[in-house]
C-alpha cells in the first residue's frame, strides 16, 4: 500500500498486538484483551476506515493521520486509544516505518492438507461418545430432543437397539494410552445393556479416561456400584422429572456413591422454575458432586427457556475473553471440536444436529475424522460463519455456538441483533 510522502505533521496510528477489532458497516469495536477495556464507535465511517488500515498487513498495520487536518472524531479516537492502552501515534522521525505486528491465529495442520503424509486421527479427536443402547421408553419420549440440546444419553429412537461392545473395543484400541483421549459410554439405560458385565471386565484394557452416562430414574444399585469402582472413570448422572429426584435420593445413600462423590456429575434436565425449586431443596447442605443445570426446551416452555438461556448485552460484554480464547474461537468451535458421537447402528456424527459423517461399521474412525475436517459442519462452526453473528460487533465475546442454537436453527440467543 502506498502512502503520500510524510511531512512533519504526518503521524501513523497503530493498535497494540493484544487488541482486537471488529467492524460491521459503519460501526467498530476495539477490545483490549489485557485490561478488558471496550471501545465502541457507531456510525463512524472515518473511524472504520482508519481501523481497517491498522488491520492491513500490506500497509504495515499503520494508518496515516495528518495531525493538522484530522477530524474531531479521529482526535477523540486517538485519546481513547491512548487512555485505554490500546494504541498510539508514532512519527517517522528517521523516515522509516516502524514494524508493528498484529498476530493472527493459525492452528498447525488444521485442516490438514489432503496429501498430509502422516494424518493421525488422534491429533484432532478428543472424545468418542458411544450410545450402547437406545430406547423409546417414557423417559426417552418425554425428553426426546434432549441429546440435540446438550450432551445427554436420552433421546427417542425406533424401538430398543444395542451396539455390540466389540465395536467400542475395535474403534478405541488404536487410541489406547493416547493422552487426553476420552471414551464416553452412554445409552438410554446402561444398566439394562446386555453386555454390561463384559464392559466392566474389559474397559480397563482400553487404557483411556472413561465417562459413564446414566439417566435416572433408570438404574440398578449393584451395577451402579460396579460402574463407580472402575478406575480412571467419571459417572455423569442425568436426572429427569418426575421420577429422577426420588431415584437420586435413593442412589445417594449407596456406600460406593458416597465414597466416589467427587467423581460424579449431576446433570439436571429442567423445564420450569418449579422443577428448579425441587432440585435446590434436594441438594441443600451436602454432596461433593459437580452439579450442572440444563434447561430443556419442550416446545411449551419458551419463557422459561428464554430467561435461562438467552444472554443480555451487558452479560455478553462482561464475558471478557482472553487472547487464547479469541484466537481459538476465530478458527474452531471449542464446544463441538474433537467430538464424535456413534449411535447403536454405527451412524457417526460430529454433532447430532448435523448429518452423519459415515458409519463406523463400514469406515475407520480416521475416515470419519477426515470427513469432518474436510466436509463437516460442526468442528469449524464459528460465529463468524453464521448470520447475524458474522455481522455483529460482539462476536468476539459470545461463547461458541452450542447445541441449543443448532437445534433451534437460530444463532442469536441474545437481545443484541
Ligand atoms: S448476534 Fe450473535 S454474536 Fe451478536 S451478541 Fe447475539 S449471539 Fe453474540
Amino acid at each position: 500500500m502506498k502512502h503520500s510522502l510524510p511531512n512533519k505533521d504526518t503521524r501513523f496510528l497503530y493498535l497494540e498486538p493484544y487488541t482486537f477489532s471488529v467492524m460491521a458497516g459503519n460501526d467498530v469495536l476495539i477490545y483490549n484483551s489485557l485490561n478488558g477495556k471496550i471501545l465502541e464507535y457507531r456510525d463512524s465511517p472515518s473511524i472504520v476506515e482508519i481501523i481497517r488500515k491498522t488491520e492491513d498487513a500490506g500497509g504495515g498495520f499503520l494508518a496515516e493521520i495528518d495531525r493538522v487536518s484530522a477530524r474531531p472524531e479521529i482526535s477523540s479516537l486517538i485519546s481513547d486509544l491512548r487512555e485505554n492502552f490500546c494504541g498510539d501515534l508514532i512519527s517517522l522521525a528517521d523516515q522509516h516505518k516502524p514494524s508493528v505486528i498484529r498476530p493472527k491465529a493459525i492452528i498447525k495442520n488444521y485442516p490438514p492438507a489432503k496429501d498430509f503424509p502422516s494424518f493421525s486421527a488422534d491429533d484432532y479427536l478428543r472424545t468418542i461418545y458411544f450410545f450402547l443402547n437406545q430406547n423409546n421408553n417414557k423417559v426417552c419420549t418425554d425428553y426426546r430432543f434432549a441429546a440435540s440440546q446438550f450432551v445427554c444419553p436420552v433421546f427417542n429412537s425406533q424401538g430398543y437397539s444395542e451396539m455390540p461392545f466389540e465395536t467400542v473395543v475395535k474403534t478405541c484400541s488404536q487410541f489406547a494410552g493416547v493422552s487426553g483421549m476420552g471414551i464416553d459410554l452412554s445409552g438410554s439405560d446402561l444398566t439394562a445393556y446386555s453386555e454390561i458385565n463384559f464392559v466392566l471386565k474389559r474397559i480397563h484394557k482400553l487404557q483411556s479416561r472413561v465417562n459413564f452416562h446414566l439417566p435416572l430414574p433408570c438404574y440398578d444399585q449393584d451395577i451402579v456400584s460396579r460402574l463407580l469402582k472402575v478406575g480412571n472413570s467419571r459417572t455423569s448422572i442425568y436426572i429427569t422429572f418426575p421420577d429422577g429426584p426420588s431415584a437420586l435420593k435413593e442412589i445417594r445413600i449407596n456406600p460406593e456413591y458416597i465414597k466416589k462423590q467427587n467423581r460424579i456429575d449431576l446433570n439436571f434436565l429442567i423445564r420450569s422454575m418449579e422443577e428448579y425449586q425441587v432440585i435446590t431443596e434436594l441438594l441443600q447442605g451436602n454432596g461433593k458432586e459437580k452439579v450442572f443445570f440444563f434447561p430443556y426446551f419442550n416446545g411449551r416452555n419458551a419463557d422459561f427457556f428464554k430467561e435461562n438461556v438467552f444472554l443480555a448485552r451487558n452479560d455478553i460484554l462482561a464475558l471478557k475473553p482472553n487472547q487464547k480464547q479469541i484466537y481459538s474461537r476465530s478458527l474452531i468451535n471449542e464446544h463441538l471440536y474433537g467430538k464424535i458421537f456413534i449411535k447403536t447402528g454405527g451412524e457417526a456424527y460430529a454433532n447430532l444436529n448435523h448429518d452423519p459423517l459415515g458409519n463406523i461399521n463400514k469406515e475407520s474412525i480416521s475416515d470419519l475424522v477426515r470427513n469432518e475436517l474436510y466436509n463437516g459442519k460442526s468442528w469449524g462452526l464459528t460465529r463468524l460463519k453464521v448470520k447475524p453473528c458474522g455481522d455483529c460487533l460482539y462476536q468476539l465475546f459470545c461463547p461458541p455456538i452450542g447445541n441449543y442454537e443448532l437445534f433451534m436453527k437460530r444463532f442469536n440467543f441474545c437481545d443484541v441483533l
